[in-house]
This record gives structure tokens, sequence and C-alpha cells, in this order.
């Protein structure tokens, strides 16, 4: 059946339109070809890992703990709960990373969350979905780890933010980027005992004015780029329990696993 004239132009400006973006794709890629963003070796398309990056890249699957995560070198029962676990009741239900942060990928991730590599926002935004494949659901609200304001203002985005956004886009999930606020500054934690991170996060973040209706009753799952010792998760986790939410489980794109 012949189209109406406006129905005509339309499909061949969307046709036009695919053929630029091919072409303007194509001569990018001749231009700049695509590269795996871990070991840099030219790939198919962008955000591709090449076969060398995923034999170095150690995803985390089972064995593992089944309330924080941490992978288990050995044969475990299903329902496996860690020395950690058990010794300190966890904060949050579930937690799951998709990566060991190592090597392979902490450049990456350094060079993500300061702002020069946001181009990978898709690859981790795979790589949370299949991290989170078994907590994430459509319903599930996203929480990104907030940063206080200074912190934000200088790095002009946050990371979390980013990566929640990409998760949303992955499995769907809903955006709850207003959920939390970090009213008081936190010291940088890199070099500190676990001890000390729990102590600088105790209380310095709390849920966001006005966000007490979306967290009552919700299955929240936090967002966030590093689990280190769990002291920023958990102090997310609790803020959000004190608020209400029925279930809560985290998402993080990396996990430091103790040798
Ligand atoms: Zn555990």
């Amino acid at each position: 059946m012949a189209l109406p004239p406006c129905r005509r132009y339309a499909a061949l400006m969307a046709t036009l339109k695919t053929f630029a973006a091919g072409f303007a794709r194509g001569a990018l890629d001749a231009i700049a070809p695509p590269v795996c963003p871990v070991t840099g070796e030219p790939v198919s398309e962008p955000g591709v890992l090449s076969y060398r990056a995923w034999g170095a890249v150690r995803f985390i699957d089972d064995p593992m703990c089944d309330r924080c995560g941490a992978p288990y070198a050995r044969q475990a029962d299903e329902g496996y709960v860690c020395g950690a676990c058990l010794a300190i009741e966890p904060a949050f239900d579930q937690a799951r990373a998709a990566v060991v942060y190592d090597d392979a990928v902490s450049g990456l991730i350094l060079s993500f969350k300061h702002g020069d590599r946001t181009d990978l926002a898709p690859l981790f935004g795979r790589w949370l979905a299949r991290a989170g494949r078994e907590l994430v659901t459509a319903d599930s609200l996203l929480a990104p780890v907030p940063l206080h304001w200074r912190r934000r203002i200088g790095r002009r985005f946050n990371q979390s933010g980013l990566l929640a956004d990409a998760l949303a886009r992955e499995v769907g999930g809903r955006m709850g980027r207003d959920l939390l606020r970090r009213p008081r500054a936190t010291k940088p934690m890199r070099e500190m005992s676990a001890d000390a991170r729990r102590r600088n996060v105790s209380g310095a973040i709390t849920p966001a004015p006005g966000a007490s209706a979306l967290i009552k009753g919700a299955h929240i799952v936090i967002v966030d780029d590093v689990f280190t010792s769990g002291a920023t998760i958990a102090a997310c986790a609790r803020a959000l329990r004190r608020a209400g939410a029925a279930r809560i489980d985290a998402v993080t794109l990396a996990r430091v696993v103790k040798s």
C-alpha cells in the first residue's frame, strides 16, 4: 500500500539518518578503529573486550558468599556464608560485584571515576547487569552512592550515578538518583583500615529530604564503583533501612578481594 506523502518523507528521512549514522561511524572507525579498553588491541566495535582481556579480567562467579558476594576459592554448598558475614551481620541483604579489583581493571575504573573514560559506561552497565542478574528487576529502585556536594562539583558528576544509569538501561530498574544524601564530607579512604572506614562514613549518609515515601517498602539496589570493606554500602543500607526500605541489595562494578 502506498504511503501518504508526509509518511514517505518521514520514512525517507529515517533511512537517510540511518545511512548517515552508519557512514559517520564508519568514518570514525577509519580514523580511530575501536580498541579493547583493557588491552588496547583492535576489536570489532567500541566497548567490546578482546579475547586476551577476557582472560585477564576476573569476573566473579560461584562459589561466593551468599550475603556479601565475596568469591570463595573452594567448592561451597548453596547458601554458603563467609566468616566475615557470620561474625558481623551485613547491613544489606545481598551484595554482588562484577569483577575482582586488580591491575587488569583498576586503571580503567579510576579513569572512569575521574572523568577521562566516561565512554566506558555502557560496558560497565553490562558488567553490572551480569553481576546483579539475580538481584535487580524492573521494579528495583537503583540508588547510586551519593557524593558530598563539594566533591560532586569538583568532579562534575557522580560516577555511581553514571553506573546506575547504565545498569538501568540494561535491565530496566527505576532510577532513585536522589534517595540518599551525604551531608557530611568524608575523608578519602584509600589507606584506611576497615574500622577507620566504618568510623569515617558512620552517619555521613542520610535519606534525602522528602525521599521517605519512595524508600518505604521498596526494594532498593545500591550502586557503586568499588566494594572495598563495604563500609560505604553499609552506611547507605543503614540509612535506607531506617527509612523503611523492605529489601536492600548492592551491586558494584568491582570488589577488593583479600588474597
Ligand atoms: Zn560474606
